[in-house]
């Protein structure tokens, strides 16, 4: 059985140390989120997930979900007890506002609380993951009436949410969808048409499940300018008692797949379904794009999740397995041989882990406090700035830390030699679950590219400026620092690289897009190595201050900057090779002809 240990403390180190929370007392709901509660929050949550999802893991994997005749769906044995549990616990509204049932609290803790949930069971976050993610729709873009009818029911995690996009001819093309809406003489409208691949779309968890759909008004333009967002539930509320009529829409069928197994995909077909408008009719990619922001944050912090459990189990391994001898004598004599971490091949794995992990763990939590900043700051000018951190940084949260997160896994599964690959240890169910994190919400390549087509040139490239502005303004601060030397030193030449990426594209690819097209997926994996040795500094400069401090402790603080070193010496430096793939430009990608595929 797989072992999981919630990174509370790395989580509490975080928020208190390295981005000092407290400077964000005057935003709405932080105050309330004192050091002490948010200990008792992430404490609980850790136990919770440690105690009740983990243990459902595998099992969950095995038994899968299962649809029966009449189109409903049973979730593994365990997930309804657990479902009530994390719903009776609070823990779907901790920073839904407080007015419409929820705790007011930061998001960044339900970031920090996801990600624990995710390490113990991918599959079965994912109900609460897509209702959080409806509900951030809802909020912004409902009608009071909807806001009303919804969202308290949700954030009680009584009625649970979906987000259906996908059809089986449109994918990443939203444009293509078919599903129609057809305007009602009350105000609502009739959906027909056929979803698929919608997570959640049908289980046992809930008294409701809402679904969040893009459909297409009659006469409506051609394109994604065409598409609308619809609230669809599968039972119709009804004022003062608990819905029971049933809405047009069913679960046609699940999918067999290769992972995430406790999770139903569900084919959705809507023949004639009530459902209402959400936001302005044409205008639905608006709303979704919400929804999808936060899920895309979410699956980022899904590819984090799997590295990060692997990565404990991998530890745990090297300890206890023995195999071959220190290269530099026997370390355990008395024993039949070595545990393997002693190897410097299992250990230069296990530290890419770990090196990843931690600052990723860094950034999601940096981007979920810009998130807030955004939603809360009373100040025009701070809300645009972090709202332009949140764009910028979503796509490269999303492709990287799934991209990465699924090689740990495999890297993570290595650790175990053949014993990693047999489902006996768990770890195959890492590799299995983490896969999907690269593709859906947008596939990584989708998100490469919106990050070098969309985001840089957004606002003619705020965002980057100011992320550029803000890495190189803490790198002069820090220049006269010795202690920090070994890390900025290094990140100046990762900027540079990044800066010399940024330019090429300038040069090269706006009269031949192939260029940025061909380079994007190396840039975003550039950003990203960029963008977690940032995070290395700061928690470097953190880790220095406690050791100075009287509350030392030592033993994790030195390991920080161990950590932070082998970074900047054995990872950072890749950014070399993307900007070189970059300049290669598309040419040897794009000469062949399709037929010579
Ligand atoms: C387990 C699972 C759960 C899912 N959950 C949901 C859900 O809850 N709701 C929902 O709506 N959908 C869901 N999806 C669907 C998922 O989001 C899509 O599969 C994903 O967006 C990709 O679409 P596609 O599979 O049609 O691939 P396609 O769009 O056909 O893409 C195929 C390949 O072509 C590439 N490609 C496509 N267009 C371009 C382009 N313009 N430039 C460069 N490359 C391109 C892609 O990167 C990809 O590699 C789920 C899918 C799975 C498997």
């Amino acid at each position: 059985m797989p072992i999981y240990k919630a990174p509370v403390e790395d989580v509490l180190f975080l928020l208190d140390d390295v981005f000092q929370v407290g400077r964000y007392d005057n935003l709405p709901g932080f105050a309330d989120a004192s050091s002490d509660v948010r200990a008792a929050i992430l404490g609980e949550a850790g136990k919770f997930c440690e105690q009740v999802l983990a243990p459902l893991n595998r099992p969950g994997d095995k038994e899968g979900c299962t649809r029966h005749g009449d189109g409903s769906v049973t979730t593994p044995k365990g997930f309804k007890e657990a479902f009530k549990q994390y719903s009776d616990g609070g823990w779907m509204g901790i920073s839904a506002p407080e007015e419409l049932g929820g705790q007011g609290l930061p998001g960044a803790l339900t970031v920090a609380v996801n990600e624990m949930m995710g390490s113990a069971n991918m599959a079965f976050s994912m109900y609460a993951g897509l209702t959080q993610g409806a509900l951030s729709a809802l909020i912004r873009h409902g009608t009071a009436e909807q806001k009303a009818a919804y969202v308290p029911e949700m954030v009680a995690g009584r009625w649970t949410g979906t987000m259906n996009l996908t059809e089986p001819d449109c994918g990443t093309d939203l444009g293509l969808l078919r599903t129609k809406a057809v305007r009602q003489s009350d105000g609502s409208y009739k959906l027909f048409g056929t979803k698929i691949f919608i997570s959640a779309g049908e289980h046992d968890l809930s008294e409701n499940i809402v679904h969040l759909v893009l459909a297409r008004l009659e006469g409506a333009p051609p394109g994604i300018r065409g598409v609308s967002l619809f609230v669809v539930p599968k039972l119709l509320p009804q004022a003062g008692r608990p819905p029971s009529r049933p809405n047009g829409v069913t679960c046609g069928s699940i999918e067999e797949k290769m992972g995430i197994h406790g999770n139903a995909t569900c084919v959705m077909n809507y023949d004639g379904a009530t459902g209402w408008l959400v936001g302005e009719e044409n205008h639905g990619i608006n709303a979704m794009f919400t929804m999808m922001n936060g899920a895309r944050l979410g699956v980022g912090v899904q590819g984090l999740a799997l590295s990060e459990v692997a990565y404990q189990n991998a530890a745990a391994y090297a300890k206890d397995r023995l195999q071959g001898r220190a290269l530099t004598g026997a370390k355990f004599p008395d024993k039949a041989a070595d545990p393997i971490i002693v190897h410097p091949d299992v250990r230069r794995v296990l530290m890419t882990i770990r090196a990843f992990n931690e600052a990723a763990r860094a950034l999601v939590l940096w981007t979920a406090l810009q998130g807030d900043i955004a939603h809360r700051s009373g100040d025009d000018k701070t809300r645009q700035a972090a709202d332009d951190h949140l764009g910028l940084l979503t796509p490269v949260i999303k492709g990287v830390l799934t991209d990465v997160g699924f090689a740990n896994t495999v890297l993570a599964q290595q650790i175990y030699g053949g014993h990693g690959y047999i489902a006996e240890h768990g770890m195959e169910q890492f590799v299995r679950d983490a896969r999907i994190a690269m593709m859906y919400e947008g596939t990584n390549g989708i998100q490469a590219l919106d990050l070098v087509g969309r985001k840089l040139p957004k606002d003619g490239g705020r965002a980057l400026q100011a992320f550029f502005g803000e890495v190189s303004a803490y790198m002069s601060e820090k220049s006269a620092d010795e202690k920090m030397k070994p890390y900025t030193g290094a990140l100046a030449t990762g900027v540079g690289h990044l800066q010399q990426a940024t330019a090429w594209f300038m040069q090269n690819a706006l009269a031949k897009p192939d260029n940025a097209g061909a380079g994007a997926t190396d840039y975003m994996h550039l950003f990203g190595l960029v963008a977690l040795g940032y995070m290395w500094c700061r928690i470097a400069e953190a880790a220095n201050a406690k050791l100075a401090g009287a509350d030392a402790d030592t033993a994790r603080m030195q390991a920080k900057l161990v950590t932070a070193r082998f970074f900047m010496e054995r990872m950072l430096p890749d950014t070399a090779a993307h900007l070189g793939r970059i300049r290669a430009g598309a040419a040897s990608v794009m000469e062949l002809p399709s037929e010579a595929f």
